[in-house]
């Protein structure tokens, strides 16, 4: 039989997210005994945590509906009190109940305009946490928290090692960590997601900390989340100003930094900028699609589109839409972020055409950014891409085999570690003026993170292309290889210098 293009072995995430670690340690020479300590994480934390939940409101099922047909309806709303989620159900808070006339039959009520709910009892639930702390020889353990319900051991220890590359590659002060919850947040209230987050740092108190390991948003964790933790860590300790610095992605009026929210979001765009002056192009006219409208989707989304460039497909959990004419970035931006759209989709959106999920990779654009989950750019998809370059916002969107058709299709990548590493970059400046007690302005922000992005992004590109230079901005002589290689392992030999300096620099504790 013919081979096939699609992933034939099964291998974890894990090992297929090293594959470029062993293409690079192979090309750089990679001191053995630095190779072995990279190879496994220093600290694999496994923990449960438990919650007490509220009882729900779940809607009554269309067989049983005919049953309450006469069922008068109860007089208490949706609103606060019964606090809608997003897989549908209501949070029943005691308080909805105050002065309400309630008729009950087999545990069901009616809601007015909402249908028929059975009451289910909440109770304690448990969690699976984890927090993978990779490697700190460059300084303290960093990593966002997720909170999702197909996280996992190997899951993690794939983006903790991802990590531990993207602060080298950054050039910044810190190593690599990851870690969450396993929970599926829409099914949860805020109140029990806060009770999740404040249970997560409980546990993790003794072994994170402004010198040790600095937590940060990922996907399904926010600022919000980000205060509670910070909260949880410092409260009742002596000097808690002087430890606003143990997570990051805080908001701005509480020791954020500015533009730390659309961080990762501006340090794709300014890759691709650098892309298209490669090409001695500009972004303005591009044709983008954007997977992921999340955190980083949407700024990415409305930095291009304000950049002249067009969006004309976005793609998120729930939905696809597209208009070739390309769509309206801010009614977009304002249609997912309506306080009744609870998933914060742009389904609905009627500023463009409902597609098939299949389709959306297949759309004619010249840029293609996946913000979502990992493994999106299998061999398949990107057998069918028409894009000219894939610039990976999220976290292993591509997977081997889908790297390996975009190398022999010819289509340019911009591989995750230098492209979203905007966030964990203007997370150390937000660290740096957490410790300082300083506050910078957005353009200080952003004038910094240009450099430092593109800075790292030449050198890399210098290492793929053989190209050793000395520009007003980096020296990439001592990173090349002596050869031509492809962008992934040119970042990651990147990286791999850098790390090793410290341990053959710094030597072993034995
Ligand atoms: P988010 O939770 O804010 O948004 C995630 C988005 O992805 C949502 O729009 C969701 O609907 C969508 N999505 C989920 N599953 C999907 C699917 N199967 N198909 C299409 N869309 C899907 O998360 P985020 O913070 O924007 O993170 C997105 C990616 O970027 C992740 O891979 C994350 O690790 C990476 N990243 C984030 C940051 C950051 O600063 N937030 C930094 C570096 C990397």
């Amino acid at each position: 039989m013919k081979a096939s293009r699609k992933d034939t072995r099964r291998t974890s995430l894990f090992d297929e997210s090293m594959e470029a670690f062993y293409r690079a340690a192979e090309l750089i020479k990679l001191d053995p005994r630095v190779r072995l300590e990279l190879e496994e994480p220093d600290f694999e934390h496994i923990f449960y945590i438990t919650i007490e939940t509220r009882d729900r409101l779940v809607p009554v099922s269309k067989e049983d509906e005919a049953r309450f047909k006469d069922l008068p309806a109860s007089s208490v709303k949706a609103g606060e009190a019964l606090e809608p989620l997003a897989n549908g159900q209501l949070v029943l808070h005691r308080r909805a109940l105050l002065k309400a006339d309630i008729t009950l039959r087999e545990g069901v009520l009616r809601i007015p305009k909402r249908g028929l709910f059975r009451i289910e009892k909440g109770g304690p639930k448990k969690f699976k946490a984890y927090r993978i702390q990779y490697n700190q020889v460059r300084g303290p353990y960093k990593g966002g928290v997720r909170f999702h319900k197909d996280v996992s051991l190997d899951l993690f220890k794939a983006l903790a090692a991802d990590m531990t590359w993207k602060t080298a590659i950054a050039d910044i002060p810190f190593g690599g960590a990851k870690g969450g919850v396993r929970i599926d947040p829409s099914a949860y209230s805020r109140e029990e997601i806060e009770h999740v987050s404040l249970r997560f740092i409980y546990k993790l108190k003794s072994v994170i900390g402004p010198y040790v390991d600095i937590p940060a948003p990922d996907v399904n964790t926010n600022p919000e989340i980000m205060a509670i933790m910070m909260r949880q860590f410092t409260d009742g300790e002596r000097m808690p100003h002087a430890m606003r610095g143990v997570v990051t992605g805080k908001d701005v009026r509480i020791g954020g930094s500015e533009g730390r929210a659309k961080a990762t979001g501006q340090g794709t765009v300014y890759c691709l900028e650098e892309w298209a002056r490669w090409r001695g192009e500009s972004l303005a006219g591009k044709r983008v699609l954007v997977q992921g409208f999340g955190n980083v989707g949407t700024a990415s989304a409305e930095i291009l589109h304000a950049l002249g460039a067009k969006i004309v497909g976005v793609q998120d959990a729930y939905g696809t839409i597209h208009n070739e004419k390309g769509l309206d970035v801010p009614a977009l931006l304002a249609h997912a972020g309506a306080p009744d759209n609870l998933r914060r989709s742009v389904e609905g959106f009627t500023g463009g055409n409902k597609l098939d999920r299949e389709d959306f990779w297949k759309l004619d654009a010249e840029i293609a950014i996946p913000a979502a989950l990992g493994g999106s750019i299998t061999g398949d998809v990107a057998e069918n891409l028409k894009v000219q370059v894939v610039a990976e916002a999220a976290n292993g969107p591509t997977t081997p085999d889908g790297d390996r058709v975009l190398g022999d299709r010819k289509i340019d990548l911009i591989p995750d570690i230098i492209c979203n590493a905007g966030g964990v970059t203007v997370s150390y400046y937000e660290w740096l003026q957490n410790l300082r007690m300083e506050h910078w302005t957005e353009a200080d922000v952003n004038n910094r993170l240009e450099r430092a992005i593109k800075a790292n992004l030449g050198i890399i590109h210098d290492i793929a292309t053989n190209s050793p230079q000395k520009t007003p901005l980096y020296d990439s002589r001592r990173f090349v290889v002596g050869k031509k290689i492809d962008m992934r392992t040119a970042a990651m030999a990147l990286a791999l210098r850098r790390i090793e300096n410290h341990y053959l620099l710094e030597g072993f504790s034995q």
